[in-house]
């Protein structure tokens, strides 16, 4: 009944990763337990269905493994947003600000369309930077933002007020 507390119960904390002071949330053994693994999908596919969502973007890496199976059993089609390089089509690209230099996400540019409504999904929204690069891109397709969703938000680090103008009002939901 506790989908947050079973989820939480799940992620590992590995400090000093990828280097130190950082403390890396982990959810490879949520993703080992079938039990909490389906539990996120479920949540995933409904919030799918309750934000009317026609397609469903995924961030490379994790991102995919979590929107993959959502968008599949929500009856839905499933779009890659990838690291630049690496989308064999004509490609839209969207560069961010890291904190040390800038990197590049890339979609195929016929991957949506303006008749689409695009819920983005991944596991863990830390600064935004990722998420709202994934938003300018759907925009820039001419789809429509039905909202963000992932497992995990660290609040600490300001993502969703980051996250707001990209947004223009749809939801970002953390489970
Ligand atoms: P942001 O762009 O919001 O700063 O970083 C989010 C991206 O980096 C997501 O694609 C996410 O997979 C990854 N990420 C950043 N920090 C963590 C973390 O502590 N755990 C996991 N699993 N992913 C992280």
């Amino acid at each position: 009944a506790n989908l947050r507390e079973l989820l939480l119960s799940r992620i590992r904390d590995v400090p000093d990763y990828p280097k130190p002071g950082v403390v890396f949330k982990d959810i490879t053994p949520l993703l080992a337990d079938p039990v909490a693994f389906n539990a996120l999908v479920d949540a995933l596919a409904e919030m799918c269905a309750r934000h009317g969502a026609t397609k469903v973007v995924g961030l490379e890496a994790r991102g995919f493994i979590l929107a993959a199976p959502a968008a599949a059993r929500a009856g839905l089609g499933f779009v890659p947003v990838r690291k630049a390089g690496k989308l064999p089509g004509p490609t839209l690209t969207q560069s961010y600000e890291l904190e040390y230099g800038t990197a590049q996400i890339e979609v195929h540019a016929d991957a949506m369309t303006d008749g689409d409504r695009v819920l983005v999904i991944d596991d863990v929204l830390a600064t935004g930077g990722t998420a709202e690069a994934s938003l300018e891109l759907v925009r820039r397709c001419g789809a429509t933002v039905a909202g963000v969703a992932v497992m995990l938000e660290l609040g600490f680090l300001g993502g969703r007020q980051r996250l707001a103008p990209s947004l223009g009002g749809a939801p970002l939901e953390a489970l």
